[in-house]
Order: C-alpha cells, then sequence, then structure tokens
C-alpha cells in the first residue's frame, strides 16, 4: 500500500468522513487539522439539523445521498443512532407541484430509490401534523430521514483515530507551502505539517484556503433560517428526538422536522444573504458559533404564516429561537471535488452537505487511492470552471440565484437569469440579427433557435409533433423546423460553445496520445480519428475527435475543462510536451445536411479543392481569404463539415457560408435542433448517454478499442470488465404511440420491473416517432423484448430498434 502523507483541513462532517474512508482503504498517515474545537468545531455540521432528501434530479447527487444514509444506519448504536429512518414527504399545494411530484416519482425510480404518491388523506396518515386540506397530495420517501452528523463523526473520527490517524483540534492553518506548483507544507498554530497531499474540507471557510494556493474554490457563502418551535400538543407524548416524517414544501420553500414535542423548521424563501468569508467571526470572539449569524426576526415573518397553515398545531406553539446558519452555495448547485489541475497534491472537497457527506468521503478516498472514483463526479470536479466562472462576480451572483432558486421547479432547458453574457462567439452579432433564442452553455450564449427561421414552421406544419406541458417549457416549434429542413437541405450551426479545443504539441506527443487513448491514434498527417480516453478503473472519461496537423502537432476537441485537465494531469512532468488551450481564440461552425457537400464544392474556384478530400481528411486552407483547418468526418451521426478559424475572421467565414449557401436553402440552426438531429441520427453522445461509469463495451463502442495496443491507461482494468461483462447495456427505442416524446431520465420498465433509464430522448422525424436511448440491465435484453417508459405517472411502451448498440461481449 502507496502511503501518503495526507492533511486534511477540517473536522466537520466532510473532513471525517473522508478521513474515515482514507483509513479504510489503508491509508495510515493522515492528519486532520481544526481550528475549533473537536467535533462540534462551529462549523456548519455542528448546528446542521440533518434532514436527508436523498432524491434529486442529479443521478450523482442521489447516489451520494443513498451511500451516506447506509454509512450513517452502519454508524449507529441502538441507543445511538446516527440516522432516523423515518421517511420523508413532499407536499404539493398547487397543480404544477403536484404534476412535479409525479415527474420525481419517476426519477426516483430510474435511480433506484422507492417512492410513491399520496392522496391528501395518505399524507395525514402518516403525519396527523398536515393540513389535508390544503394540499393536492404528496411525494413519500420512506428510506429518507435524519441524519446526526456529530455522532456520525465521532464515530468515524474513532474508527481513523484507530487506523493512526491523528486529530488536532483548536488548530488553524495559517498557511500551505507550494513548490513548482506541489503542495509540501501546511503551516499551522502550532507548527508545521509535511504533506504529499491537502484535503481542503474547510467547509464555507474553503476559499480562504484556496487564496493560500492560489486556487479559486467558487463557492458563496449564504445565511440560511432555521427556527425552533416551542412544543406542539400533537407531540406532546413524544419520547423519541424524531418519529414523524420530514416534511417538505418546496412551493413555499420550507421544510419541517420533529424534534422531541417540536418541530425544527427551515425557511429558504427569505431574501438572500450572502457573507463575505471576511465578516465571519473568529473563534471565541462572539457566544454564538462563527458559522451563526444573528437572527433576523423579520425575514422569518412570512415563512412563519406560511408554516402555521400547512402545519395548523404550530400556531398555538409559537416559536422559541432562530438561526442564520452559514453554509456553501456553488454557481451549479453542485459539490467541488478532486484535485485541482493548478496545484498538485491540492484537493477539495467543499460546499457539500450533511445528506451527502459519506458518499463524498467514500468518493473522494477512491479517488485517491484508486486514482479514480466509482461514480462519475464529472458534475462535481473542481476542474468543470473555465477562467471566466472564477470571477468572483460570476460565481457569487450565480450561487445566489442559486440559492433563491433551490425550492423551484426546474426545467432542465431553464436558462440562468444572473451573470449571463460572459462569452460570445464571433457570430454573436450575426446570430442577434436572425432573432436567436440564447442560453448560456460553459458560458458562451448559444442559440437555441432563431425567430428568423418562424416561417419554415408554416412550410413543414404537416411534419412537427407540437409539444405541450412540460415539453413545451422552454420550447419553440423553430426546433423542429430546422430540424426538418436541415435533413433536407443544409445548416450552419455554431460549434464554439459544444467542445474544449486543445493543441497538444512538442516531441514525444504521440506516445503519449497513444498511451492516454484506447485505438490507434497514428494517423497520417492531415487525418481525423475519434477515440476514448478511460481512467485508471476503464470507466469512460470521454470520447475525443483527435487531429494530426504535423508530426508532432495534435488539435484536440474534448467535452470540457474537466476532460482537457485529465489530460493535462496525466502529461509527464518533466516531458517537452505541451498543452495549449485555444477555445477562446478559435471558433467553429459545422455545416451538415444533404446540400453541404455541393456548398462546400463551390469554393473550389476559390483555393479550396473538395474533390481532393475525403471522409476524415483535415485540410489547412484558405476559404475565401479566411484561413480555416477544415475537417470532414461524422459529426454525431451525420456526415459533415467542421471549419475552425481564429476569432477575428470568424464573421468573414460565416457571411461566405451564408452567401455561398443561399442558393442551397442553408439555414442557421440552433443547438437543439442539433441535437434533435442527432438523436434521429442514432449517434451516442460522451457525458449524455455515457460517463465514467460505463466502459466501452457496454455503450457499443468496441470499434473504438484496440486490446493489442502494448497499454494505455485503463487498459488492465479494461480487460478484466470484458471478461466479467457488462453490468448495463446502452440501447435505442422507439416509442409505440407517435404522438409521445419524453425528456430523458425517465425510468424504463419490463414488466413490473424497473430495468433501467433513459438517458437522451427527442423526436425521429426520420421514422415519424419518440426515439429514446437507455441503459439497461443486460439481463433485461432478450428476443422480443418489449419495454415501458413512466412519464409523469402514465406508461407507454417502447422497443428496441437498434439492436447494434447493445454490447457484443
Ligand atoms: C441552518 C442550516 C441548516 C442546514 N440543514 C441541513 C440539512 O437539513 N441537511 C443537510 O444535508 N445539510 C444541511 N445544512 C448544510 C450542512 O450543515 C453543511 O453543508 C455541512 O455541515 C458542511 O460540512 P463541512 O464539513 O463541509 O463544513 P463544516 O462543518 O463547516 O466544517 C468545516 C471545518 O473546517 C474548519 N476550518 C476552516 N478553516 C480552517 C482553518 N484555516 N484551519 C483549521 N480548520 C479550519 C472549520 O472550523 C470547520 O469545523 C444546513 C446548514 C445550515 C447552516
Amino acid at each position: 500500500m502507496d502511503q501518503k502523507r495526507i492533511v486534511i483541513i477540517g473536522a466537520g462532517v466532510v473532513g471525517c468522513s473522508t478521513a474515515y474512508y482514507l483509513s479504510k482503504m489503508g491509508q495510515k498517515n493522515i492528519t486532520v487539522i481544526e481550528q475549533g474545537p473537536l467535533f462540534e468545531t462551529g462549523g456548519s455540521t455542528s448546528h446542521a439539523p440533518g434532514l436527508v432528501f436523498q432524491l434529486n434530479s442529479s443521478k450523482v447527487l442521489t447516489r451520494l445521498a443513498s451511500q451516506t444514509v447506509e454509512a450513517f444506519k452502519e454508524l449507529s448504536n441502538d441507543d445511538a443512532p446516527s440516522f432516523y429512518s423515518v421517511g420523508s414527504i413532499e407536499v404539493a399545494q398547487t397543480h404544477e407541484r403536484f404534476e412535479e411530484l409525479k415527474r420525481k416519482a419517476g426519477i426516483a425510480k430510474s435511480w433506484g430509490i422507492e417512492a410513491s404518491i399520496l392522496s391528501p388523506e395518505e399524507c395525514v396518515e402518516k403525519s396527523a401534523l398536515i393540513n389535508g386540506a390544503i394540499i393536492y397530495g404528496g411525494l413519500y420517501v420512506p428510506s429518507d430521514g435524519i441524519a446526526k452528523p456529530l455522532r456520525a463523526v465521532d464515530k468515524m473520527a474513532g474508527f481513523a483515530k484507530s487506523c493512526g490517524a491523528k486529530f488536532f483540534g483548536h488548530t488553524e492553518v495559517t498557511g500551505i507551502h507550494v513548490v513548482n506548483d506541489e503542495v509540501k507544507t501546511v503551516e499551522t498554530s502550532i507548527g508545521s505539517f509535511e504533506a504529499d497531499l491537502v484535503i481542503c474540507c474547510a467547509g464555507f471557510w474553503g476559499p480562504r484556503i484556496g487564496e493560500m494556493v492560489g486556487v479559486t474554490i467558487p463557492l458563496q457563502p449564504i445565511a440560511h433560517q432555521y427556527v425552533f418551535s416551542n412544543d406542539l400538543v400533537e407531540l406532546a407524548n413524544e419520547v423519541d428526538e424524531v418519529k414523524s416524517p420530514l416534511i417538505r414544501d418546496q412551493d413555499k420553500s420550507m421544510y419541517f422536522r420533529q424534534v422531541f414535542n417540536g418541530i425544527g423548521i427551515g425557511s429558504y424563501q427569505h431574501r438572500s444573504l450572502p457573507v463575505e468569508v471576511s465578516e465571519i467571526s473568529k473563534y471565541g470572539e462572539s457566544k454564538e458559533m462563527p458559522s451563526v449569524k444573528p437572527f433576523t426576526p423579520d425575514d422569518f415573518e412570512k415563512p412563519w404564516q406560511d408554516a402555521v397553515e400547512l402545519i395548523p398545531g404550530l400556531k398555538k406553539a409559537g416559536w422559541k429561537k432562530g438561526i442564520n446558519g452559514i453554509f456553501s452555495f456553488t454557481p451549479d448547485g453542485m459539490p467541488l471535488l478532486g484535485q485541482s489541475k493548478k496545484v498538485r497534491g491540492f484537493w477539495v472537497a467543499e460546499a457539500i452537505w450533511v445528506t451527502h457527506s459519506a458518499g463524498v468521503g467514500k468518493q473522494m478516498a477512491e479517488w485517491i487511492v484508486n486514482g479514480a472514483p466509482t461514480l462519475d463526479l464529472e458534475l462535481c470536479d473542481i476542474n468543470r470552471f473555465d477562467t471566466y466562472a472564477q470571477s468572483p462576480a460570476f460565481y457569487k451572483s450565480r450561487s445566489v440565484e442559486n440559492y433563491e432558486k433551490v425550492y423551484d421547479i426546474h426545467h432542465p432547458y431553464e436558462p440562468a437569469t444572473t451573470s449571463r453574457n460572459m462569452r460570445f462567439s464571433p457570430y454573436f452579432g450575426r446570430q442577434q440579427t436572425l432573432g436567436a433564442y440564447f442560453n448560456e452553455t460553459s458560458g458562451w450564449e448559444q442559440p437555441q433557435w432563431y425567430e428568423g427561421n418562424t416561417q419554415l414552421v408554416t412550410n413543414y406544419e404537416d411534419k412537427i409533433l407540437m409539444r405541450k406541458g412540460w415539453e413545451a417549457r422552454y420550447w419553440s416549434p423553430i426546433i423542429e423546423a430546422e430540424h426538418i429542413h436541415v435533413s433536407q437541405y443544409a445548416g450552419l450551426f455554431d460549434v464554439t460553445a459544444a467542445k474544449k479545443r486543445i493543441e497538444i504539441s512538442g516531441t514525444g506527443s504521440l506516445d503519449f496520445l497513444q498511451g492516454i487513448t484506447t485505438s490507434d491514434v497514428d494517423i497520417p498527417i492531415g487525418q481525423v480519428t475519434n477515440t476514448i480516453i478511460l481512467n485508471e478503473i476503464a470507466g469512460i472519461k470521454d470520447e475525443i475527435k483527435i487531429i494530426r496537423l504535423k508530426e508532432n502537432k495534435f488539435f484536440i476537441l474534448c467535452s470540457g475543462p474537466v476532460e482537457a485537465s485529465w489530460i493535462e494531469k496525466h502529461i509527464p512532468f518533466s516531458s517537452s510536451i505541451s498543452i495549449n488551450d485555444h477555445t477562446a481564440g478559435i471558433c467553429g461552425l459545422r455545416l451538415i445536411g444533404p446540400k453541404a457537400n455541393e456548398i462546400m464544392g463551390s469554393f473550389d474556384q476559390m483555393n479550396f479543392n473538395l474533390s481532393n478530400l475525403k471522409l476524415k481528411d483535415v485540410k489547412e486552407t484558405y476559404v475565401g481569404n479566411v484561413p480555416v483547418t477544415v475537417v470532414y468526418d461524422i459529426y454525431d451521426g451525420i456526415e459533415g463539415w467542421e471549419l475552425f478559424t481564429t476569432f477575428d475572421q470568424g464573421i468573414q467565414l460565416w457571411d461566405l457560408l451564408m452567401d455561398v449557401g443561399s442558393p442551397f436553402h442553408i439555414i442557421a440552426g440552433g443547438a437543439r435542433a442539433l441535437e434533435s438531429l442527432r438523436i434521429d441520427s442514432f449517434s451516442v453522445r460522451s457525458g449524455k448517454d455515457f460517463w465514467s461509469e460505463h466502459d466501452p463495451y457496454e455503450i457499443g463502442l468496441d470499434q473504438m478499442v484496440d486490446l493489442t495496443k502494448t497499454s494505455f491507461i485503463g487498459k488492465e482494468a479494461l480487460v478484466q470488465r470484458k471478461e466479467q461483462g457488462p453490468k448495463v447495456s446502452l440501447v435505442k427505442l422507439k416509442i409505440k404511440d407517435p404522438s409521445v416524446v419524453v425528456m430523458g431520465h425517465e425510468p424504463v420498465l419490463s414488466g413490473d420491473e424497473i430495468v433501467g433509464f433513459i438517458t437522451s430522448a427527442g423526436y425521429g422525424y426520420s421514422i415519424g416517432c419518440g426515439i429514446v436511448y437507455a441503459l439497461v440491465k443486460p439481463e433485461a435484453l432478450h428476443e422480443n423484448v418489449e419495454f415501458n417508459i413512466e412519464y409523469f405517472d402514465k406508461q407507454y411502451e417502447a422497443f428496441v430498434i437498434n439492436k447494434s448498440l447493445v454490447s457484443t461481449k
């Protein structure tokens, strides 16, 4: 066992969970430094009421929560449980919310959480505190409950100590010494500690620790109200701390739990109360813990009225005390995990609720010890933010927006309202003129569709499947019209926001790329290839495109900053290979559709000779007077062209293509039509249909794996996984009823059994019905199998339409 000198900063629930799992995995040289007293440290954990609602639209958050519940149950004694499985009821006070709960019940099935819809009477049966007259019903999750984080912390720290870990309370970390971008020593109020690895689990103090090593930790501490009622008559005979289910009222942004004979009430309804880290008091400076700000009763007036309406017994009881407790929010509502790409050995586990804490500790330990976690943590990776998102102006306002919307009904296409207009491609002005409806992708303002294409809706009126209800939100029939038009003529799409564009160059570049990819990438200069990068445990990190420009110069298109930083991290320290990120300087356009080749052929007389190019060819040339790198390839299952140029000449390229394409009925198309065309072309996408929990055989990407290659990251694990056989299979289904489309994440059933869930969903104009891709249990795939898809409490029949995606293993 490779023993690392690990220093963990912070002994809250996250620091202790991480120490616990690292100890379980055999690490013995762990030091935990805590500025407050052990273990009621005064951080957020010390006053967390511990409500655990596991279900989240994010699969990874749901899994982290389930792992936390499992862990806390194991960390219980009969007389001192760390988790009370009392269940939860989420009530609906509006029809819209009740519909949303039905959708959530479906997602619960997809993510493996038992959940059911209750009538108002059934809600009252489960908790007599609820006023059944004002609700439409509720969502019941029996495995939810109350965590006792301090009890769990005590047990986890005890175990870690028994394995050799050392805990220092009342010890402040004052600095971190970094040499050659690598952590060396942690300076504290009692002396310095040498470290191979520092893990920042400092809660909302995290940004201060990040500053010590020059790493931005983009979180915003926000105060949140939590109030204790006096005893209720209805709970007068209770002797247990908690027996009643938790109650959540998202319409009023509130939650409730029993605390012996009273109720604990949390409210997100109040105005947001961001707190600067510099405003937080030091230990001992005030009688309250540093993580508590003075209560602001005015902010609780309206929530109290709402609380009394839902739980009438509260009126007589009244409330006795409240706190404005501080905890962390991030720009996208997800935690911040992993090793910073800037400083080797500097890891973070920040912005984590008690709900996800032990799951996070487990995954962090796996990541550190095995090189990769078993859950896909892409959405939580600290390196997911490009430079623009590291500005305090961006992440503070976006984090506050997240706080304000935390209990809203979230639609997958709902745009953010703060911190917009961060990044523009050079085509932005042209797109505005065409009436683009923009949404944000990785900070870029990206056209979703163009109002200028409205006429097409009339042209294709008889073909378009109109949407209603949930699917019709943030949607326009223009998306469908653009899809249909491009599949008959040609479409120009701005793909600047779609991928990260990096260049790898220098002696040894080819060997390096061979070592991180699953197929042979020693392609001729002027060619492109698609390949896969695997993590250390053979999970797919990304499907990437590699373009060879020179002997030792490669242009790579990968999914985003996480993948780019993963590639960068694997470049040998003292090699002469360099990596350059061109995402901000090179823009891209994609031309697809049956007329695309003819349009490109029109440039023949302007230097560019199409007749020389074959599929997979790349040419650095001029189109008119614009220097371009042209790539002729299959994109999302469709043959077409991508043209890259520098930002300064982007507009010229757009104008040229639109002018030359005009006789061929070219249109500018939005990102939503492009996605719809992808699904209709039966093409799978990294991050959407598969992620690092899956191997290429499970996804049907066998053709991108060459096991005769000497070695590549993940090869040994892949051979083992291949021998073991697939745990899931990706299949494509068509929905029998041609008027039905779904949105993704719905459960797939075979008979009464839940056998998988949907990844991508769209409408296939090529076959005249809804198409979905689903990850299902391989055992469920047999001849003539029929599935049902559950959507808003109804089931729809679906059939496998293409078995080629099913692993051939
Ligand atoms: C009012 C309120 C209600 C909440 N309700 C819930 C709930 O019901 N369910 C839920 O899941 N979550 C809830 N949360 C959120 C949850 O409490 C936190 O997200 C969680 O406790 C964070 O744990 P942590 O270990 O990351 O941070 P903390 O518990 O804050 O621990 C971080 C530790 O780092 C230490 N530290 C910082 N800087 C230094 C330094 N320089 N040197 C040494 N030590 C340092 C701090 O002293 C602190 O002890 C609630 C939070 C609040 C405020």
